[in-house]
C-alpha cells in the first residue's frame, strides 16, 4: 500500500508537472481543466490553483487528472517514475532520484535560456527594422551606411529565427544556441558603441 502523504511530501507539484510534460514558466502553466489560452494555473510546491476556473488540488490530483486515472494509480505512477520505492519496502532509488533532479534542472535551465533567447533576437530584430529606415541612403550615389547594410543582410534570417523561437520545438530551438549567442555579442558591441559615443 502506497502512503499518499509520503508521495505528497516527496514530489512537488511543479516537479511532477514538468516531469509529465506540462509547459511551465515561473511556476505558471496553462490549466489542464479548462480551455486555457494563457497560463492561469499557478503551481505551488504542495498545491495548484487555477485563477481561471478555480481548479485546485495536490500532486496526486494533478497526475490523476493528466492521465485520467484513479488516485491510487496516480500514486503508483509517481512512486515508480520518481523512484520512491514505497511499494517494495526497498529504500528509495537514490540514483534515479538524482537523475530525475538533473533532468529537471536541465529543463529549467533550458526554459530560462529560451526566454532570454527570444528577448535577444526580438531586440535585434527591432534594431534592424529601425536601422533599415533610419540609415537608408538618401541618394543612389551615397555609400550605404553599414547599419543599413546589416539590416538588409540579416533581417529575413532574423525573422526566421524569431519564428523558430516562437513556434519551434525544443530541439529546433536548441540548434540556435550558437547563433543566439552571436546576436547577443552583436548587441553588446552595439550598446557598448552607443555608450562610447554618448560619453
Ligand atoms: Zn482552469
Amino acid at each position: 500500500m502506497i502512503d499518499f502523504m509520503t508521495i505528497k511530501d516527496s514530489v512537488s507539484v511543479p516537479d511532477a508537472a514538468e516531469y509529465y510534460g506540462i509547459d511551465t514558466r515561473h511556476d505558471m502553466c496553462r490549466c489542464i481543466f479548462h480551455e486555457d489560452r494563457h497560463p492561469s494555473m499557478k503551481l505551488f510546491p504542495k498545491n495548484y490553483y487555477c485563477f481561471g476556473c478555480g481548479a485546485h488540488g495536490d500532486v496526486i490530483d494533478l497526475v490523476q487528472a493528466i492521465f485520467n486515472e484513479k488516485p491510487v494509480d496516480a500514486a503508483k505512477r509517481i512512486n515508480a517514475d520518481f523512484g520512491l520505492g514505497l511499494d517494495t519496502g526497498q529504500p528509495p532509488d537514490r540514483d534515479k532520484i538524482k537523475r530525475i533532479r538533473q533532468q529537471q534542472l536541465e529543463r529549467k535551465q533550458f526554459r530560462e535560456w529560451d526566454a532570454a533567447a527570444f528577448r535577444t533576437v526580438n531586440e535585434y530584430h527591432r534594431l534592424l527594422e529601425d536601422w533599415e529606415k533610419a540609415y537608408a541612403p538618401k541618394s543612389p550615389d551615397m555609400p550605404p551606411d553599414p547599419l543599413f547594410l546589416e539590416s538588409l543582410n540579416n533581417k529575413d534570417h532574423v525573422d526566421y529565427l524569431l519564428d523558430i523561437l516562437t513556434y519551434g520545438t525544443d530541439d529546433e530551438k536548441r540548434d540556435l544556441r550558437e547563433e543566439v549567442s552571436r546576436i547577443e555579442q552583436r548587441l553588446q558591441e552595439y550598446h557598448a558603441g552607443d555608450a562610447h559615443m554618448a560619453s
